[in-house]
C-alpha cells in the first residue's frame, strides 16, 4: 500500500467510514460500500413520507449533491414530495452572531415540540460557502434539540453561491414538509445578502436584536426593518431588563412609521430571555396571531405564490448572467472593450452595446 492510500485509510478510520485494521480488507470494503450506498428513490420516499429522519437526511444530501447522477434522483424525490409539501409555517430567524439565535431556537423548538408540533431547523449560512468557515454549522449548537424525537436539525447547506445555497434550502424545506414537519425554522446570520434570501422563502421573518446603549436604530441595516414581521430583543434579563424595555419602545416607535405590510400585518417588538426561557411563548402567540390574520385575509398562499414567482425569475436571471459572462466570446470582447475604455477610445455605453450584442449568440 502506497503512502497516500495508507493516509487515506487512516483518515477514513478516523472518520468512522471504515473500521480499524482489525477487520479483513474485504469485510472493511463491504462495510464501507454499504455505508456509502445511496438508496433508490423508491427506498427513500416511503420512509421519508412517514417522517423517518434518516431518510429525510439522506434525501437532503442528494438535493445538496452536485454530482449529476444524484441531481436526477433529487429531482425525482422533489417531484414525489411536492404533493405532500406546503403544509407548514416557515419561520425565518436572523440576527448577528452572539445575539442568541441558537439558544432562542432551542427553547422555541422545545416548547413547540412539547405541544406535539414537529419542527425542522435549517440554516442558510453564507460564510460556509464563501470563506469555507461556518458560523452556524458547528455541531455543538442546540444540543438538547438534536435528541428530541419531534425535531429535525440540518446544519447549513454549502455551495459556491448564495443562489445555490438558497435553492438547496428551498428544496430541503419541501422535503421536510413532506416528512410531516409542520414548523420549519430557517436560521441565518445577519451578514451579507442571506436575510433577503431567507425572507423570500419564509412566511414570517423574525429579527433578533440586543439592547444597546440607546441608539438602537443606528447601525441597523437598511431594509431589514422593512423585512421584519417581528423584532425580538433577546437577553432581556438581569441588568439588561431596563435597556431591553427602552429598546422595545424605540423599535416599536420606528416600526409604526412604516405602513402595514401588504398582507395587512403590523410588525411588533417583543422582549425575551432565551437563556431563562422567558417570553418565548409570547413570540409564538404573536406568530399565531399572524397566521390567524393571514388565514382571514387569505394572504398566506398568495405570499407563497409570489415567492415562487420571485425564485423562478431569480433563477433564470442568475443562470443567464452566469452563462453570458462565462461564454468565451463574451469574455474576450469584454476584455477588449475594457481595454478600449481605459484608453478613452470608447464610452461605457458603446462598449456595453458591443458586449451585449453577443447575447444573441445562442439564438
Ligand atoms: P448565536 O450566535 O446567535 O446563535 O448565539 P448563541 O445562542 O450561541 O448565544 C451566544 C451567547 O449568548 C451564549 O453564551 C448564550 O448563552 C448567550 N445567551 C443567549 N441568549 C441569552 C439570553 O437570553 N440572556 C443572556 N444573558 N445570555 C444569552
Amino acid at each position: 500500500m502506497g503512502r497516500s492510500s495508507k493516509d487515506k485509510q487512516a483518515l477514513e478510520e478516523k472518520k468512522g467510514i471504515i473500521p480499524p485494521d482489525s477487520l479483513s480488507k474485504t469485510a472493511a470494503k463491504k462495510l464501507k460500500n454499504s455505508r456509502l450506498k445511496i438508496p433508490t428513490t423508491a427506498e427513500l420516499i416511503d420512509p421519508l413520507l412517514k417522517g423517518d429522519r434518516t431518510a429525510l437526511s439522506r434525501a437532503i444530501t442528494l438535493v445538496e449533491s452536485t454530482a449529476s447522477k444524484h441531481q436526477q434522483q433529487a429531482k425525482e424525490l422533489i417531484e414525489a414530495c411536492l404533493p405532500h409539501a406546503n403544509r407548514s409555517i416557515r419561520i425565518g430567524v436572523t440576527g448577528v452572531p452572539g445575539v442568541g439565535k441558537s439558544t432562542f431556537i432551542e427553547q422555541f423548538g422545545t416548547m413547540l415540540a412539547s405541544q406535539g408540533q414537529k419542527i425542522a431547523v435549517l440554516a442558510v449560512d453564507p460564510s460556509s460557502s464563501l470563506s469555507k468557515g461556518s458560523i452556524l454549522g458547528d455541531k455543538t449548537r442546540m444540543e438538547s434539540l438534536v435528541n428530541n424525537e419531534q425535531v429535525f436539525i440540518r446544519p447549513s447547506a454549502s455551495g459556491d453561491s448564495l443562489g445555490g445555497v438558497a435553492r438547496k434550502t428551498r428544496e430541503a424545506i419541501l422535503l421536510c414538509e413532506a416528512a410531516g414537519f409542520n414548523i420549519i425554522v430557517i436560521e441565518t446570520v445577519g451578514v451579507g445578502q442571506s436575510e433577503t434570501a431567507v425572507h423570500s422563502m419564509t412566511d414570517f421573518f423574525l429579527l433578533l436584536k440586543l439592547a444597546g446603549a440607546g441608539d438602537e436604530l443606528q447601525g441597523i441595516k437598511r431594509g431589514i426593518m422593512e423585512m421584519a414581521d417581528a423584532i425580538v430583543i433577546n437577553k432581556a434579563d438581569g441588568e439588561n431588563i431596563k435597556a431591553a424595555k427602552l429598546a422595545k419602545t424605540e423599535f416599536n416607535r420606528a416600526l409604526h412609521l412604516y405602513p402595514p405590510k401588504v398582507d395587512g400585518w403590523r410588525p411588533e417588538t417583543l422582549t425575551c430571555s432565551a437563556l431563562h426561557n422567558e417570553g418565548i411563548d409570547k413570540v409564538w402567540n404573536l406568530i399565531e396571531g399572524y397566521l390567524k390574520l393571514a388565514k382571514e385575509k387569505s394572504t398566506f398562499q398568495k405570499k407563497r405564490k409570489e415567492q415562487n414567482r420571485f425564485w423562478l425569475l431569480q433563477t433564470i436571471d442568475s443562470r443567464l448572467k452566469r452563462e453570458f459572462y462565462e461564454h468565451p466570446k463574451v469574455k474576450k470582447e469584454l476584455e477588449k472593450q475594457l481595454e478600449l475604455l481605459s484608453e478613452n477610445r470608447t464610452t461605457p455605453f458603446a462598449a456595453a452595446e458591443k458586449v451585449l450584442s453577443l447575447a444573441k449568440l445562442n439564438s
